[in-house]
């Protein structure tokens, strides 16, 4: 209450915001007849002016006016385009590194410019994000003129450019690509082995268009770069035959007192969060299927640390059975399993799911199953774009999220007020209770529509529910277009005609589509195709266009149907933001049913009750505001849930990132560096103390040393003999001190024999390279471990410990021996390997930096907060009654063995129960 009366008074921080950036426009607009006075040449020598006077001291936001001025008088000339007002407030949200909402069709890629030269001034390269090749490209090539006219370099980067191709993009003032693209190219950079094979510059600036799909819907799959690892094709394809034999325990409608939430069975899905837990019978079935298969020995039990990887095989069959729809979540293509994005109902060949998902489906549908792959390096979008040192975004729909940009990114989101009144109509929800009634009403709307001519474009959830509607309107022999993954070739022409006069368009979602729904259809691609035309030809074309642009208006513009709602509400304004662009007249309306995903598992009961309360009849729908409050509440709470995932797998990568961070810096340091023997010397002695430590403790009595294990391990380990208890019989003023000294001085002056024949540049050469080589490996091979860390540590949720906490504490560890590791690994080989020649280093270097094949995708990140299978380990507070909780410390316990506890019971019916 309060908050709205001061909002009332003061007018909200956007307001505040949008008037104060009215004051520049007004300076810019004072400075356009000036500049429009100034011939070409005057407007593009602009550039080198403003990078002058930035030298001498002057900061971008004072010249922020001026420059604006400029880009707009040189669009203007170039594109035939002038920036509206609300556009150069869209172009000053960016340059403060805000999220500028904009509606669509407002002109987000020319807004874009304003920001991008500005920042492109001081040289450090600016990178635009796009959602996909094909608009980087085409942005590129479009807004490409402007910057070329002012004198600046537009490059893009796109998958398959080799190197050199990616270097000279990169070394451009503005840079086009996809977040896939510049994501890895960074991991990439850090996998080269040699610093001038390094692509990227620093990261200086990066505008992210359609940046909610970007940040948020990918943010949840980190990328990743693998290469292949050992093969487990045939457990994959056993385990796959046993998992159709468990059977689903269904939810009880009431429950008794005492009475599990499940009825008999295996085990249960918890679809809101998307997750299947093996019940205890449903454990031992899985054991005893297992064993007869002769897959688990006798009396082993699937929770034995080595039999873990077995576990993941059934846990990623059972969700490959139950949770992963053909033709919902993948489709099977060209004998491969394809994936479908949630989000924009696209398939996306060449990527795979992760954790021994993929390969599961593989099994299940029958295919050849693809080797397992081994992480090379990954990061998320957030740890990626947190590294710019100013980042902004722009999308039509970011508001709903501004809270998780805020959190997760520090980015404002600012809303752009629009060019145009807005003069779509939203009609409420409609709510049935039956799919069947719903569809039916869904059919009477489209037909309708058609009848009088207007365009309508439908939004579906699935590929399943286009087709079914596409089905019910063939059976009426209604004429329509469907647009769904399995034909994006054809994608930019049916959208361009969406909005021809009575054109019926059935789509998946829509976001991140590019193309603009123009009504009375593409005015432009109709142009395009007539070719060579006289100018009555194309005048005739434009009028019939008008004509037809007209009558579309005069029905009502395009109209928007949802088929439901979407978990996100973001995903349904997506939808309905292409209608009423530009001051358009539009419409749209969602169908909903009780059957409906969101919500039959989110609203359901609410929603009968209130139905009842309304007295609704079979057969009618229900129009009313408290309905879609109800809806809009289910979607804030999946909405909620799914920002909880995405954070937990930051939290899980932050700690990756500041182990990357290290590894990633020294890793360059190594790289620019001619010598590292200072570095060497320092883990030689470091290497040498503890060694010498472990058989002569420091401060102990002679009788406590162990001087023959120390002369075997020194052999050992620096391949030098040395007569150590010689030396101490021969000479008694060999103290503790002075021994160790002595000895550290026999392996360096070796070394130095070694670096006397073979030359002091090779032995650089060699340590540089040995250095590297192991630094990488063990890199490689801790990146390995911690994702087993991460899959497995959901299971240490007994004894009550927090899976995040440990995992951060046990990663820390690990990182730590990897440093270690190193060090002895480093000295070990330097001190062993002979190299004699220059020859020895490049045969070294050869291998070093032999290319293995690696793939490029994103992770199916699985949340190991929530991925918790049941674990017979765990305690059970609630069956503790009699006896207070027992902790297990380290020892095993068989489940068919007493309890610890001392009840007498045996263990899996006491606290090894399952709950
Ligand atoms: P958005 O990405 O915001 O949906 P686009 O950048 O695709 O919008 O632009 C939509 C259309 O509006 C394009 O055809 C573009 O040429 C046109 N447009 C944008 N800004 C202007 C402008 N200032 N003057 C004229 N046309 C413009």
């Amino acid at each position: 209450m309060l908050g709205k009366l001061i909002k009332k008074i003061f007018g909200s921080r956007n307001d505040r915001l949008i008037k104060k950036m009215m004051l520049t426009v007004d300076k810019i607009n004072a400075l356009e007849e000036g500049i429009a006075a100034l011939s070409d040449e005057a407007l593009k020598g602009k550039t080198d002016d403003f990078r002058s006077r930035l030298e001498s001291g002057e900061e971008l936001d004072i010249l922020l006016p001026e420059v604006f001025a400029v880009v707009r008088e040189a669009s203007k000339r170039v594109l035939d385009m002038r920036h509206f007002d609300v556009q150069l407030i869209g172009g000053m949200a960016l340059h403060q590194g805000k999220i500028a909402e904009m509606k669509t069709g407002e002109g987000k890629t020319l807004v874009a410019t304003l920001a991008v030269y500005l920042n492109a001034l001081p040289g450090h390269g600016v990178h635009v994000v796009t959602v996909n090749d094909y608009l980087a490209s085409r942005d590129a090539e479009w807004m490409g003129r402007l910057y070329d006219f002012l004198g600046l370099k537009t490059g893009v980067i796109v998958a398959g450019q080799d190197a050199t191709e990616k270097q000279a993009a990169y070394a451009c003032d503005i840079v086009y690509g996809t977040n896939n693209e510049f994501g890895f190219d960074y991991l990439r950079d850090n996998m080269a082995f040699r610093l001038e094979d390094k692509m990227q510059r620093d990261l200086h600036f990066a505008v992210v268009d359609e940046v909610d799909s970007i940040l948020i819907d990918e943010a949840r799959t980190p990328l990743v770069i693998s290469g292949p690892a050992d093969d487990a094709g045939d457990l994959y394809t056993q385990v796959n035959q046993l998992v159709p034999a468990l059977t689903r325990q269904e939810k009880r409608e009431e429950k008794a007192e005492g009475e599990d939430e499940y009825g008999a069975g295996d085990y249960n899905v918890d679809e809101e969060h998307k997750q299947i837990h093996l019940s205890e019978d449903g454990h031992q079935h899985v054991e005893d299927l297992l064993m007869d298969e002769g897959l688990l020995g006798e009396g082993e039990s699937l929770y034995d640390a080595t039999n873990l990887g077995l576990m993941h095989h059934v846990m990623a069959s059972l969700r490959a059975h139950v949770l992963f729809h053909k033709d919902v979540d993948y489709i099977v293509q060209d004998q491969q399993i394809v994936i479908v994005d949630e989000f924009t109902g696209r398939t996306m060949p060449g990527r795979r799911w992760s954790e021994g998902l993929h390969q599961a489906l593989e099994a299940k549908e029958g295919l050849q199953i693809q080797s397992e792959n081994q992480t090379l390096a990954s990061i998320t979008f957030q740890n990626y774009f947190r590294l710019y040192k100013k980042l902004s975004g722009m999308t039509g729909t970011a508001d709903t999220e501004a809270y998780e940009f805020q959190q997760i990114y520090g980015l404002e989101v600012l809303v752009i007020p629009t060019h145009q009144g807005m003069n779509r109509t939203d009609h409420g929800d409609l709510v049935y209770l039956t799919t069947e009634e719903k569809f039916q009403a869904i059919k009477d709307d489209v037909k309708d529509c058609q009848q009088r001519g207007q365009p309508v474009l439908v939004g579906t959830a699935s590929i399943e529910t286009s087709e079914l509607l596409s089905g019910l309107l063939q059976k009426d022999g209604v004429k329509h277009e469907v647009l769904n993954a399995k034909q994006h070739e054809r994608e930019a022409h049916i959208v361009a005609q969406a909005g021809a006069p009575g054109a019926i368009t059935i789509a998946t979602n829509m976001a991140g589509r590019g193309t603009d729904i123009v009504l009375g259809g593409s005015l432009d691609e109709e142009l395009k195709g007539a070719g060579e035309i006289s100018a009555e030809q194309e005048s005739a074309i434009r009028d019939a266009w008008q004509q037809r642009h007209n009558l579309v208006l005069e029905k009502g513009g395009l109209h928007i149907i949802g088929t439901e709602r979407h978990e996100s509400r973001r995903v349904d304004n997506q939808l309905r933001g292409r209608s009423g662009r530009q001051g358009d007249v539009g419409s749209s309306r969602f169908y909903l049913s009780l059957n409906d995903n969101l919500m039959r598992i989110f609203a359901s009961d609410r929603m009968s009750g209130l139905m009842q309360k309304l007295g609704m009849e079979e057969g009618e729908a229900i129009e009313h505001p408290w309905v879609t409050k109800a809806i809009e509440n289910a979607q804030r709470k999946v909405e909620a849930q799914n920002f909880g995932i995405r954070k937990s797998l930051l939290e899980f990568d932050d700690v990756a990132n500041d182990q990357r961070r290290v590894v990633y810096t020294r890793r360059n340091e190594l790289m620019a560096a001619d010598d590292v023997s200072d570095v060497v010397d320092v883990m030689r002695t470091d290497v040498l103390t503890h060694l010498i430590n472990n058989f002569i403790p420091p401060g102990s009595l002679d009788e406590m040393w162990d001087v023959a294990g120390l002369e075997q391990a020194i052999e050992q380990d620096f391949a030098q003999p040395m007569p150590i208890q010689q030396w101490l019989d021969e000479d008694d003023n060999l103290h503790e001190e002075t021994l160790r000294n002595k000895i550290l001085d026999e392996v360096v002056n070796a070394y130095k024999d070694k670096e006397t024949q073979a030359g002091s540049d090779v032995v650089r050469h060699f340590e540089k390279s040995v250095m590297l080589q192991v630094l990488d490996g063990s890199w490689k091979e801790h990146l390995a471990a911690m994702d087993y860390l991460r899959q497995g540590i959901h299971l240490r949720s007994y004894a009550q410990k927090n899976p995040k906490q440990e995992y951060k504490k046990e990663s820390f560890e690990m990182f730590t021996d990897l440093l270690e590791r190193i060090k002895h690994e480093v000295v070990g080989i330097i001190s062993k390997v002979q190299v004699r020649a220059e020859e020895d280093v490049q045969a070294m270097e050869q291998r070093r930096t032999k290319q293995t094949p690696m793939s490029f995708r994103h992770a199916d990140f699985n949340n190991p907060e929530t991925t918790k299978i049941h674990d017979p380990d765990a305690e059970d507070a609630e069956d503790t009654g009699d006896h207070s909780p027992f902790v297990r410390q380290n020892k095993k316990v068989g489940r068919n063995h007493p309890c610890p506890c001392g009840s007498g019971k045996k263990y899996k019916q006491c606290h090894g129960k399952l709950s």
